[in-house]
């Protein structure tokens, strides 16, 4: 795959001829009397959905009441439900209607809003008729503002310009991809839903050229099994929404899906979305109708997401066929072609026309060309038939204005000739996977959160370490919390000048350990922290005063998978023996030893469980990298590592 990076100004021929100036554009209503601006099918969803919501209410079928922070969040977003009991061909209408709700026209927007008495919920005003609202940013280029440009609203563009180049790097042939991650920007009619739906997001899009006679995909049985849940557009246009689920596979070879490559890609964005930790009970594929797809694409599947905020598309993946490369070629006359050389030639016989170009120049004078364009536009079957007529001394054309031409043997001659053709030309299709990075996070982070059962009040973010910023935790422990600046501080030390093999300063002053720390595990390659930066895990050490259980608790919260911790037992100390060594090293005024390390232990904390195993420093820290590298899973580890039971064993 190639990587671009290309402009996010764009001069507006681009967009002019891609489409988007005329049709990038959403469906927007006024009231009536404030001049607020609503999205047409946002109005229309969010004013029927709290009618089904008050007649459930009616029936005593309501859900829950929302909780006070859900309350105020919807405020803006949500009409008001309030208890009223639709008749039951209602309830199917509304349903029917929030079905297929993206797949109706601005014209019949309005006429809902009509037929269904829909006013602004928030000020119950009647609203205008809709009207289109394009959504990119315009701006002007240059120094005299003469050359209109636009803020790029998708980066998929800036991969069509560069084709020829992008070509090129791949020795002239498909299937290649070319990927862009960046800034795109859209002036939404109404940007609510949180971060969801905002006017500046970051996208990353794949542009996957495939020759369009031949849609397969090299590795598509790698994921024929991939069962997804899948909301196809007939489902849609009955007016249902439920899925249905089936392997990938199936899906392809029934025609559900397209063809290959689209099926390899849902499946992969599917594949992706559940290894960074999207529950897959609340993630749906979902085709778009007709009406809904964007100007350019022939089949578009979304990767929706359940969240507070309903269903949500967070990964549209389009088949855009030919179009872009052929809108493109047509403006500048540069054509965006691949030429395949053939491995058998192709041999074919053609019906010619030939004009006598004396003769028929003196004839027909200026109306030669006229006569030209019609006997070149004839195809196979009727230049038989004039050959024919030809042959029994003449024939006859007559012109689109009505003007007969007659021709003889003498001005043109018909005859078959054969072609060889060595060289395929073709316009690439286009299968484009296009991710916004703000939903997929926003989205991650509510199905990652939750509470621990015993005590509500802490959270945990589950998120798995591939995606965790911080993948380990390393804490210093201490028994008793009034020691915990100097046992830490000691631990470090004592660690550190361990693994370094180098020699410790046997007087530990306060304050000081830390730099020799530094000193020591620049070093020290098997330090925990080292050893783990040297295999490409990012950890953490929380040495803060609070108690054990508090740090835990918040790297919890923070989504940190792993934690190593550093007990006293990794000293031979006794307790008296360590509560006397702190008080010497505290005081600073005393020379104390410090003790070499004799068990050598560590224990690891897994997050969601709270579980914890045990083993030599070494031991531990390889298995946590596996576990970060996902290599071996929490039950591979505890197969590997004994169950810490809060006891150490002291040598
Ligand atoms: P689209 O080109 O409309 O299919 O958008 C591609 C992806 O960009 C969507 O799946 C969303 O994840 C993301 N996206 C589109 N519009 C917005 C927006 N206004 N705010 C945040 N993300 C967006």
């Amino acid at each position: 795959m190639l990587e671009v990076d290309t402009t996010v100004m764009t001069p507006a021929p681009v967009f002019e001829t891609s489409g988007h100036v005329a049709r990038f554009a959403d469906w927007m209503v006024k009231d009536l009397k404030t001049g607020e601006v609503l999205r047409a099918d946002h109005l229309v969803g969010n004013v029927l959905e709290a009618r089904l919501a008050g007649d459930k209410e009616a029936r005593g079928l309501a859900a829950q009441p929302a909780k006070e922070d859900d309350k105020k969040k919807k405020k803006k977003d949500k009409a008001k439900a309030a208890p009223v009991k639709l008749s039951d061909e209602q309830v199917v209408e509304y349903e029917t209607i929030l079905a297929q709700l993206d797949n109706y026209s601005g014209p019949e927007l309005g006429a809902l809003c009509k037929k269904h008495n829909i006013t602004n919920p928030d000020t119950g005003n009647e609203v205008s008729e809709p009207q289109q609202f394009n959504l990119m940013f315009a701006s002007s280029i240059g120094p005299t503002g003469q050359h209109p440009g636009f803020l790029r609203p998708e980066t998929a563009q800036g991969h069509f310009l560069n084709f020829s180049r992008l070509l090129e790097f791949n020795n002239g042939r498909v299937p290649f991809a070319s990927a862009q991650i960046g800034r795109s920007f859209r002036n939404e009619i109404s940007p609510r839903a949180g971060l969801l739906r905002v006017r500046e997001f970051t996208m990353a899009e794949i542009e996957h050229f495939v020759d369009p006679e031949d849609k397969r995909h090299e590795r598509f049985a790698d994921v024929r099994a991939v069962a997804l849940d899948l909301l196809d557009r007939d489902t849609q246009a009955a007016g249902s929404t439920r899925v249905t689920r089936m392997t990938i596979g199936d899906a392809v070879d029934k025609g559900v899906v397209a063809n290959e490559t689209l099926g390899y890609f849902l499946a992969r964005i599917h594949q992706f979305l559940l290894k960074i930790g999207i529950d897959p009970a609340r993630l749906r594929f979902r085709q778009h109708m007709a009406n809904e797809m964007a100007h350019y694409a022939t089949d578009c599947w979304d990767a929706e997401i359940q969240n507070s905020y309903g269903w949500t598309e967070c990964v549209g993946c389009a088949d855009r066929a030919a179009y872009d490369l052929s809108v493109h070629s047509a403006k500048t006359g540069h054509p965006l072609v691949v030429r395949q050389a053939l491995k058998e030639p192709i041999v074919t016989e053609k019906l010619v026309a030939e004009f006598n170009k004396r003769t028929f120049g003196q004839t027909f004078g200026k109306d030669s060309a006229v006569i030209q364009t019609l006997v070149g536009g004839l195809d196979e079957a009727l230049l038989a038939k004039l050959q024919g007529e030809l042959a029994q001394g003449s024939t006859t054309v007559t012109s689109s204005d009505g003007r007969e031409f007659k021709l003889t043997p003498d001005l043109l001659t018909i005859e078959k000739k054969t072609f060889k053709q060595s060289i395929r030309e073709f316009t690439p299709n286009v299968i484009e996977p296009s991710f916004g990075l703000g939903r997929i996070l926003y989205v991650l982070l509510e199905h990652s959160f939750w509470s621990r059962e015993q005590d509500v009040e802490r959270g945990v973010l589950s998120l798995p370490a591939v995606v965790a910023p911080t993948k380990v935790l390393i804490v210093p422990l201490s028994a008793k919390t009034e020691f915990d600046p100097l046992v830490r501080e000691v631990c470090k030390c004592i660690l550190a000048r361990y693994l370094a093999g180098s020699p410790a300063p046997s007087f530990v002053p306060h304050g000081a350990c830390s730099s020799y720390l530094s000193q020591c595990s620049l070093r020290a390659p098997s330090f925990p922290a080292t050893k783990l930066r040297k295999a490409g895990v990012f950890s953490r050490v929380d040495d803060s005063n609070t108690s054990i259980g508090k740090r835990y608790a918040r790297n919890d919260e923070l989504g940190t998978p792993y934690g190593l911790t550093l007990d006293f037992a990794c000293t031979s100390l006794s307790y008296s023996r360590l509560r006397h060594l702190l008080a010497a090293a505290s005081s600073c005024l005393r020379r104390s030893h410090v003790p070499a390390v004799q068990n050598r232990t560590m224990t690891l904390r897994e997050r969601d469980t709270t579980g914890q195993l045990i083993g030599s420093i070494d031991e531990v820290i390889d298995t946590v990298i596996e576990l970060v590298n996902g290599s071996i899973d929490w039950a591979g580890a505890c197969r590997r590592l004994p169950a810490y039971d809060g006891v150490q064993a002291v040598e």
